[in-house]
Parts: structure tokens; C-alpha cells; sequence
């Protein structure tokens, strides 16, 4: 069984992943990008200091603050925000890269960086936002005790940091209230498929159809009376 529209070309997608810190998140982004290997993940840079459990490059390019400043200010950061005290940004020019050729990227980012991504307009129609969040907040607290990656007050900081980030649920198209993985990760995948196929990214179908049509008219051998008005939107 295929997740990708077969035979007619179409744009890339932009699918953005966010929640507060230990919804589960980076989870479904790993299970994702395990599955469907089409999908490029986009690396931010950060000037947070690595997890024991991180790669450079792998997860996170690992920069300091003059590093990062310099980035920014150069136009090489698609969007970028401060973050539980320290600085995110998505490099520009892989996400460029892959969208030119028709790839879809994976975003995990927050709130702040989405927004940022929306208000371009060239970008806005490719954006697909979606939401995690914890089943309770009593969860969230035990997932990030249990991830055992950051020190306490870093986890009490995310923690008081979500309750603003909760607050930005409606700002996305689809929400996963994430208790059980398994059904998160099923549902995370059927927005990603049933996103690949939405009618406004394919960039040939109108000739597709023309061409259809044609082919069932020349088929039946006389024009239709269905033709005027169905080809194009
Ligand atoms: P985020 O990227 O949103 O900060 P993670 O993906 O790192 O969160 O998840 C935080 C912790 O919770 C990890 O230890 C992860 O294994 C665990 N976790 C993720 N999803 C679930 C779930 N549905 N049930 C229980 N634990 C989960
Ligand atoms: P973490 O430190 O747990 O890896 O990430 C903290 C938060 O920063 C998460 O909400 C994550 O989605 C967000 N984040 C990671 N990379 C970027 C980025 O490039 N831009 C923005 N705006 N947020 C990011």
C-alpha cells in the first residue's frame, strides 16, 4: 500500500508538529520519519546545550548565541524564536531546497515559528499545522520527569512555559490529545496522507482532467454535455 498520490506531480508540504515540552512530539516526529523516509526532516538550529541522548546535526545544530545572531541577521533562518531562554531557528535553504523539489518537510517547531511561517504568504498554502497535546497536565509533568534529559528547574520552566503554549491550540488545523502512541501515531500519519492528496497541491491536474475528458470524448466518440465548467476551478 502507497501514502503517495501516484503519477501527478505536486507541491511539498509544509507539516508542522507542536506542543508543549513532553506532549510527545519528538516521539511521533521519530515514528514518522522510521515509516516514511520521503519525508525530510527539518534541523533547526538552537543555541540550547545538547541533550546526552543528541546528535549534532542529527537533532539539532548546536550553535552559540553570536553564532545564531549571525545566522539571523544574515536571512539564513526561515523563522526563529526564543524558547524557554534560549533561541530556535529553521535554516532557510534545506527547506527551500526540498519544497522546489516537491518533497514534504517535517517541522518540529512552536507556536511562535509557526505563526512566523504562516504569515508568509508564498508559504501559507503549504502549511499543514498540527497540534499535541498531553491527555493531563499531571502526564506532562510525569513524561518529562521520566525523559530524565533536563535538570529540575529546566522541567519546572517547560512546565509553567506550557500553559501559554496549551493556550495556542486553535491556532492549528488538527489536534492529537496524545494518551495512548499507538492511535497519536495513527492519527499523525493519516493527516500526513490525507494532506499529500488535497486537490490544491496537485500543479497538473487541471490538465490531467483535460486530458481525461478528451480521451473520453474521442473514446465515445462525441462531445459531452458535461465538458463547459468542470475542468478548471
Ligand atoms: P516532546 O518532544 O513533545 O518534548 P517527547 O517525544 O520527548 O516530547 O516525549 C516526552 C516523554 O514522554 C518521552 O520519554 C517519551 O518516550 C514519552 N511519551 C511520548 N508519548 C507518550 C505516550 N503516548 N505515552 C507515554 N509516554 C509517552
Ligand atoms: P527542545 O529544547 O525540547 O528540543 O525544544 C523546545 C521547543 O522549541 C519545542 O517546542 C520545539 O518545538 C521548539 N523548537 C525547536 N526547534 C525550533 C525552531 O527551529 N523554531 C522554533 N520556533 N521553535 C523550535
Amino acid at each position: 500500500m502507497t501514502s503517495e498520490p501516484a503519477l501527478l506531480p505536486r507541491r511539498g508540504l509544509m507539516f508542522v508538529l507542536s506542543s508543549p515540552s513532553g506532549a510527545g512530539k519528538s516521539t511521533l516526529t521519530r515514528l514518522l520519519l522510521e515509516a516514511h523516509r520521503d519525508l525530510q526532516l527539518s534541523i533547526s538550529v538552537t543555541t540550547r546545550a545538547k541533550r546526552p541522548s543528541e546528535i549534532e546535526g542529527r537533532h539539532y545544530f548546536f550553535r552559540d548565541q553570536d553564532e545564531f545572531r549571525r545566522m539571523r541577521d544574515r536571512g539564513d533562518l526561515l523563522e526563529w524564536a526564543e524558547v524557554h531562554g534560549n533561541f530556535y531557528g529553521t535554516p532557510r535553504e534545506p527547506v527551500e531546497k526540498a519544497l522546489a523539489q516537491g518533497r514534504d518537510v517535517l517541522f518540529d517547531i512552536d507556536w511562535q515559528g509557526t505563526e512566523q511561517l504562516c504569515r508568509d504568504a508564498a508559504l501559507a498554502p503549504d502549511i499543514v499545522r498540527v497540534f499535541v497535546l498531553p491527555p493531563s497536565f499531571r502526564e506532562l509533568k510525569a513524561r518529562l520527569e521520566r525523559r530524565a534529559e533536563d535538570n529540575p528547574d529546566v522541567i519546572e520552566r517547560r512546565l509553567r512555559n506550557a500553559i501559554v503554549e496549551i493556550g495556542k491550540w486553535f491556532e492549528y488545523e488538527y489536534v492529537i490529545v496524545n494518551e495512548d502512541l499507538e492511535r497519536s501515531y495513527e492519527a499523525v500519519r493519516s493527516i500526513l496522507i490525507a494532506e499529500r492528496f488535497r486537490r490544491t497541491r496537485f500543479t497538473t491536474l487541471a490538465g490531467f482532467v483535460e486530458g481525461l475528458i478528451d480521451e473520453g470524448e474521442a473514446l465515445l466518440g462525441a462531445e459531452q454535455p458535461a465538458r463547459a465548467g468542470t475542468v478548471r476551478p
